[in-house]
């Protein structure tokens, strides 16, 4: 099936990547890492923007630019240079942000994702150039309706890398699950710690019908990019429909009630008068570099994806959900190792499940607990119900695997227990047991849920249907 795209939705992403993996800001030596500081205490003269002080390019942020290239399968030129963007604006010391403009250090890449057709979608990169960040403004209230503002000089100089793709998103879903994969290979690379406020910020560009642009600036959640363009594409197409026109501008999407507000026309690439760095030499980056770079690089979520597959004999399903977040893909091959990797597969996928529901990262458990639970499960100490129970005890109150199989009693029910179960279930039940006589063989599950609430879910579900069966031939033919 291909997907139509009635609409002609056309959504393209200007994602901003701060590298706040790196040691140092981008052209001086203050530390990246200023979450504990209080505010304007990770400054020096340089990214405070004080005259006199040049600027010395930080070649970690280089390296992970690279990384990031490659990652995207894009190219990397051999060349590159800097420009300054003038623009006045508070949080901006210097009146300038330090930019790339025609020779941007990575160009021509993609990135696969899910289509809305349930087919493999190509988003293309166009291009992925560094920067610096500017100093962050702090508003009393909110942006439109504030009081007043202090700038923190901590975020001023920080790198960036910004990512530009051509609009090849065909829905706000698609867009969603493009800054999903995104997350997950910048993860992957180690260059930014998204946990950090701020550290990954996208600009929305929406038009429908091959009409006007516009641009949704700042967002900072996956979830909130996406009602954002699904708001944009309502937007436009009502205007459309009712003959008017929709205004080439920036906008801003307001979180809580789920709309964007116009912010001021759009600018153009001329009303910034970008002009050379003067204090920053062109850059020459060579084959040898990229070589080096490239031979470091880690496995990346589709290839790990597709080994997995392939290693372990998953369904692809299983095997994305397994890689989606690089440390959960090693929780679970670290137990694969040692035990049944399937076994190991479908009890990391359910554990999964429970630290999302938790919002809890895969730190919260061992995988030396995973291993523990597929043990247990394939020894027949224990039953699925049983296996659950014991994860979701170990998120909320802590312990072993073992210790909560005896503090909470789950070894599978002893067979005379199971059967003493299944006796009652049948003389307690005679309509579902006539059923069952008469020819509905559906009806014995109903029995044999009873006997799973009889032992408190400890039967194992063969047994127990296997007992009940015996039972109503005991009771009923008098075998
Ligand atoms: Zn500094």
């Amino acid at each position: 099936m291909i997907y139509e795209n009635p609409d002609k939705v056309k959504i393209g992403l200007e994602i901003h990547v701060q590298l706040n993996k790196a040691n140092t800001k981008m052209f001086c030596g203050c530390t990246t890492d200023y979450t504990e500081s209080g505010p304007n205490e990770c400054v020096c003269p340089g990214c405070l923007a004080l005259p006199g002080v040049p600027p010395v390019l930080n070649q970690s942020s280089i390296d992970f630019a690279i990384r990031i290239g490659l990652a995207l399968n894009a190219k990397i030129n051999k060349e590159t240079d800097f420009y300054l963007k003038n623009y006045f604006y508070p949080d901006l010391g210097s009146g300038y942000q330090t930019t790339q403009f025609d020779k941007p250090i990575v160009y021509d890449g993609y990135v696969l994702i899910d289509g809305e057709d349930g087919l493999e979608h190509k988003v293309r990169i166009r291009r992925a150039h560094m920067e610096d960040d500017p100093a962050k403004l702090v508003h009393f209230g909110t942006i439109d309706k504030s009081t007043g503002s202090a700038a923190d000089f901590n975020r001023s100089g920080m790198p960036l890398v910004e990512i530009v793709t051509e609009p090849d998103m065909r829905s706000p879903k698609e867009v969603r699950r493009f800054l999903d994969k995104l997350r997950s290979i910048l993860e992957y690379l180690d260059v930014v710690d998204s946990t950090r406020e701020g550290s990954i910020k996208a600009d929305v560009n929406v038009s429908v019908q091959n009409k006007t642009r516009v641009e949704v600036k700042n967002i900072s959640s996956h979830r909130a990019a996406e009602k954002a363009a699904q708001f944009e594409i309502m937007r436009q197409k009502d205007a459309y429909r009712k003959g008017k026109e929709v205004v080439q501008e920036t906008r801003h999407f307001d979180e809580v009630r789920n709309v964007t507000v116009s912010l001021r026309a759009k600018e153009t690439e001329d009303d910034y008068r970008y002009f050379p760095a003067f204090d920053l030499v062109s850059y020459k980056i060579t084959d040898k570099k990229i070589q080096k770079i490239k031979d470091r690089l880690p496995e990346l979520p589709d290839a790990k994806r597709e080994r997995f597959v392939k290693q372990y004999d998953l369904s692809e399903a299983l095997a994305k959900s397994l890689t989606t977040e690089k440390e959960f893909a090693d929780f679970f091959e670290n137990a694969a190792r040692k035990t049944d990797p399937k076994m190991a597969a479908s009890w990391a996928d359910i554990i999964r499940g429970e630290l999302n529901y938790r919002d809890l990262s895969v730190k919260a458990i061992k995988t030396e607990e995973l291993i523990r639970i597929v043990e247990l499960v394939s020894e027949n100490k224990i039953n699925d119900v049983g296996g659950v129970l014991i994860v979701r005890t170990l998120l909320d109150e802590g312990g072993t695997a073992d210790q909560i199989v005896k503090a909470k009693n789950l070894g599978i029910a002893e067979d005379d227990e199971t059967k003493k179960a299944a006796v009652e279930a049948v003389s307690e039940n005679p309509e579902a047991v006539s059923d069952y006589l008469n020819g509905t063989e559906k009806a014995i599950n109903f029995i044999v849920g009873k006997v799973m609430q009889k032992t408190k879910g400890k039967a194992d579900a063969k047994t127990a249907r296997e007992m009940v069966i015996e039972a109503i031939d005991e009771k009923y033919n008098g075998n």
